[in-house]
């Protein structure tokens, strides 16, 4: 993408926020080390204070969500053992099949309810009697938020626990967790409540440019520390990187509501216009219904008002830190520009 003086605005994801002048400060004055000898003091900082701050003994930074999602599949799982998961969770349908191609795991996806969550009763089902027919079920993975919407705790906490009941562990992909959180009016600690492990995003609404976190029992990060080095994502002086994640936890978290009422003001501008059906959002995602029809003239509308998303039927719009109200509004003007022409 060119550098652009008048401001671009990037609805496509809140991956693409760019690290902020405080965040670059932070980044270049971070001590380091080698991080494959434990020698990194950021790394270890940014590790200790994300265990914390998610209630686990423990945490490990790695360069994505994809590898901390995959490095958390093949910790809690061996071979010729499976996982259950939605069938629109990233970890399934977003991942390249990693957990099936590099460590022979088997996925049970299973369909989402409207709420996004998937039901108890169908989890029940899913999970497999020891029988040397089937492969031996033994994760339950969750993801939340899901295309922007919030799993409850309480919904949380019943799945977790009708897991652990049946013997399987639990895993948390809370790429988005911390919109959940702010979005609930609760700790990250208690958005996390019942998870063995949890693999966190920095690199999305927090803002910064790489990294997540995966959080578990001392005895958890242990092993997943060999699958990290197995998978390349040993780092050296990743201090560095670990700095930016540092200051996105400190600084980032709570205005995640600023992009949560972004949300809220697109949905109702756009709600505006007859020929578009939107959701409420529930976090930093809108959800838009646009004629087929319409598409490429609105993609051409935004386009020339230095406007970028992902056009199509059923239109996912992201807002993240670098979208102010203001955009918002520009946003919808050009909307309604499209649709009045
Ligand atoms: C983005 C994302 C991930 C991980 O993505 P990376 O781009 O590999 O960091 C995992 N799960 C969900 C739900 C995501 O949105």
């Amino acid at each position: 993408m060119a550098e652009v003086t008048g401001k671009l605005i990037d609805l496509r994801s809140d991956t693409v926020t760019r690290p902020s002048r405080d965040m670059r400060a932070a980044m270049a004055a971070a001590e380091v080390g080698d991080d494959v000898y434990g020698d990194d003091p950021t790394v270890n900082r940014l590790q200790a204070r994300a265990a914390e701050l998610f209630g686990h003994e423990a945490a490990l930074f790695a360069p994505s969500g994809t590898q901390t999602n995959l490095i958390a599949l093949l910790t809690h799982c061996q071979r010729g053992d499976e996982y259950i998961v939605g069938q629109e969770a990233h970890t399934y349908k977003y991942e390249a099949g990693g957990g099936a191609v590099l460590g022979s795991i088997q996925p049970q996806p299973i369909a989402h309810q409207a709420d996004g969550s998937l039901a108890l009763a169908d989890i029940e089902r899913a999970i497999k009697p020891d029988d040397f027919h089937f492969a031996r079920s033994r994760l339950l993975a969750l993801e939340n938020t899901l295309g922007g919407r919030v799993l409850a705790p309480v919904y949380t906490e019943a799945a977790t626990r009708l897991a652990h009941d049946r013997g399987l562990a639990t895993h948390l992909d809370g790429a988005r967790i911390c919109n959940a959180a702010v979005k609930l009016g609760i700790s990250l600690r208690d958005a996390v409540t019942g998870f063995d492990s949890v693999s966190v995003c920095l690199s999305k609404g927090l803002g910064a440019p790489v990294g997540s976190v995966l959080c578990g029992s001392r005895e958890f990060v242990k092993q997943a520390l060999r699958w990290r080095k197995m998978l390349g994502g040993g780092m050296r002086q990743a201090g560095i990187l670990a700095a930016a994640g540092l200051y996105a936890l400190e600084h980032n978290i709570p205005r995640l509501a600023e992009d949560h009422e972004n949300a809220a003001r697109l949905a109702r501008g756009l709600s505006d216009i007859a020929q578009i059906k939107v959701a409420t959002p529930e976090t930093n995602m809108v959800f838009a219904d646009i004629p087929a029809g319409q598409c490429s003239l609105l993609e051409d509308t935004l386009g020339r008002r230095g406007i970028l998303a992902q056009v199509d039927p059923h239109m996912r719009i992201v807002l993240h830190l670098d979208i102010s109200s203001a955009d918002v509004d520009r946003t919808i003007a050009a909307f309604k520009e499209s649709f009045a022409a």
